[in-house]
């Protein structure tokens, strides 16, 4: 009676009899099956995709090492002396040197150096100056405000921290105030023998014109960088790409016909 009831009400409000919602449902569950069999098979196809694209990456990323062990190869032909151009003794002369280089020439740094180390032979003495004196002493660096404060507060810190004497270690370098991981690279590679890829203006030109990164931010170059470039290259790298940068693949007008990477680079942006 009430199955009677529910049927006729069914019916009356257009529904259909109870064995053909059965069937109905019965065929939902078939197309939904089947459209899950069609998203596995999605799944599947976007799988082997991957599985391709990551050959690609893998592709792509060997192509790198290749053409970056070439660039290598043949820089050092070219460069053989290829070097730190900041004159230092020692590892907190260069760190100094190396903060008064950002925005400025490695000339004009070398003709303020000797003075300057004369007067405040290490980092007691930097970390004592007055402010304003040293200040005056580094005014043709430009910059002359930041650099002095990040001079100081740096070997106050050295001093406090660490002896003395600078440390060895990029988390160490960078907790230091004014440096940045270009300064602690340079530093380590250069004075420590610590490998570590410097990014400056001229290592984020080249890099991008060879068609080795497509990244802008200095860190993010390094990083990948990193993967592509043998680490006992790593500082050789970066001072072969500045020797390169300052002597033929200048920011305003590089010299492509006379590079001996003129058959190897892409040449992008130019
Ligand atoms: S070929 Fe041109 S763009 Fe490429 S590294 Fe040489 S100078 Fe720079």
């Amino acid at each position: 009676m009430k199955i009677g009831r529910r049927y006729k009400d069914s019916r009356k409000k257009g529904n259909a009899h109870p064995s053909t919602e059965l069937r109905m449902s019965v065929g939902r569950v078939r197309m939904s099956v089947s459209r899950s069999r069609m998203s596995v098979g999605r799944v599947r196809m976007s799988v082997s995709r991957s599985r391709v694209s990551v050959g690609r990456v893998r592709m792509s990323v060997s192509r790198s090492r290749m053409s970056v062990s070439r660039i290598i190869q043949i820089l050092r032909k070219t460069y053989p002396d290829a070097e730190c151009a900041l004159h230092h003794d020692d590892p907190l002369q260069l760190l100094v040197a190396t903060i008064l280089s950002a925005q400025c020439t490695d000339k004009r740094v070398n003709r303020v150096t000797p003075a300057l180390f004369k007067k405040y032979p290490n980092a007691k003495s930097f970390a004592e100056a007055n402010l304003k004196e040293l200040e005056q002493d580094i005014h043709s660096t430009g910059f002359y405000k930041n650099k002095a404060k990040a001079i100081k507060g740096c070997c106050q810190l050295i001093l406090v921290n660490h002896g003395g004497q600078v440390p060895k270690t990029l988390e160490e370098l960078v907790h230091l105030p004014g440096i940045g991981r270009k300064t602690a690279n340079v530093v380590l590679g250069v004075a420590f023998g610590v490998p570590g890829i410097v990014v400056d203006t001229h290592v984020k030109r080249l890099t991008y014109r060879m068609g080795l990164t497509k990244q802008t931010d200095p860190e993010k170059i390094e990083r990948e960088m990193m993967e592509i470039i043998p680490k006992k290259d790593w500082t050789d790298f970066g001072l072969l790409l500045i020797a390169h940068g300052r002597a033929i693949c200048e920011a305003r007008k590089p010299k492509c016909e006379i590079c001996p990477l003129n058959r190897l680079c892409p040449k992008v942006g130019i």
